[in-house]
């Protein structure tokens, strides 16, 4: 198995869901290759070939040109699969990609299991296995799903730009203005999942945060129901937070709310579920109705 590992170049470097690329292919026991359009002298602290498109020709994005220089290197190169981060740049290019090269597409990959993929459906409630039913395939990977793999600097391998007619012409990125809370500052953050049952009881996992000096977060039901502005929300659609101490009241860990949290230094989950997968990365994991436990717990801390 052979796979192309693309690359994004952001804000002056090569962006660190790569990693999780390699160490999806490391998984599978693929020999990898990588692409990205960067700066001739990128560094990437990966071992093996990097195809790098000079990013002062192809510019930071551009559906057709990328996607061109991608299929020339999968001409040169033949890999199996080509993988890219569940990213709006993953998510713009890949189908587009999958239906030039008329293979499979498989997106949002969180797991595999011998030759079948792992995605989540029905809003990431359920998990089904999927397998390609083309002999290549153009894959999307869920931020967080895989444990990234770092290591020597690459050996850069300069990809010549193709000159070609093009209609769009990439004119920059605009940086959305942050409102609300910055979480990712916080050191400790307690957040609040669709266990804590109703808007009103978000006021409990407010007072443990308050206790703590810490931020409020929360998880996307949470949000979406309204009972918390977008800006708590923690995990791939929301915010990615690292603090030293990170409290799930009633989460249950779905892998787009562990991407957003699982890299903070202490984790302590409470949930009602002693099987509910925030267990598998909490450092301590209590097994308690919330409505109950959270209110003791803020009340001794504040003592
Ligand atoms: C494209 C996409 C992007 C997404 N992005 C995000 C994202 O950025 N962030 C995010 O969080 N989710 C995101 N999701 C949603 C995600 O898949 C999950 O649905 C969500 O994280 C579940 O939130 P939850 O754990 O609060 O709710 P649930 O999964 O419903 O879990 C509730 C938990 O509370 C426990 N519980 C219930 N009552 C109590 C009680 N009284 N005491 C203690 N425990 C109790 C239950 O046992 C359960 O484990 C995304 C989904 C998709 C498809």
């Amino acid at each position: 198995m052979k796979a192309l590992l693309i690359g994004e170049y952001k804000n002056g470097h090569i962006d660190e869901s790569f990693y999780e690329l390699v160490g999806f292919a490391n998984k599978i026991g693929a020999d990898s290759f990588g692409f990205a359009v960067a700066p001739l002298d990128v560094n990437i602290e990966y071992a093996g070939k990097v195809y790098i498109a000079d990013i002062s020709k192809a510019k930071e994005y551009n559906p057709k040109v990328h996607k061109n220089l991608i299929l020339k290197l999968i001409e040169q190169e033949n890999p199996d699969i080509v993988v890219f981060s569940h990213s709006s740049y993953g998510w713009d290019l890949a189908p587009r990609l999958a239906a030039a090269l008329k293979v499979a597409q498989i997106s949002e990959i969180i797991d595999v299991d011998n030759d079948e993929y792992i995605v989540p459906f029905c809003n990431a409630k359920l998990r089904r296995k999927v397998k390609p039913n083309t002999q290549k395939a153009v894959l999307t990977l869920q931020a967080g799903a895989f444990s990234p793999v770092k290591s020597n600097a690459a050996q850069i391998e300069p990809l010549d730009y193709i000159e070609q007619d093009d209609n769009l012409e990439f004119q920059g990125f605009e940086i959305t203005e942050k409102t609300g809370v910055d979480l990712t500052k916080a050191e400790v953050i307690v957040s609040a999942g669709r266990g804590v049952g109703k808007k009103e009881n978000i006021e409990i996992v407010r007072s443990l945060a308050k206790a703590l000096k810490g931020e409020l977060g929360a998880s996307r039901p949470v949000v979406d129901a309204g009972w918390l502005d977008p800006s708590y929300q923690v995990g791939t659609t929301g915010q990615t937070v690292a603090p030293k101490l990170y409290i799930a009241c009633g989460i249950s860990g779905a892998i787009q709310h562990l991407a957003g949290m699982k890299k903070s230094n202490f984790i302590v989950a409470i949930n009602k579920d002693k099987d509910a997968p925030i267990a598998e990365v909490a450092d301590v994991f209590v097994v308690a109705d919330l409505l109950e436990f959270v209110p003791v717990l803020t009340s001794k801390l504040t003592k």
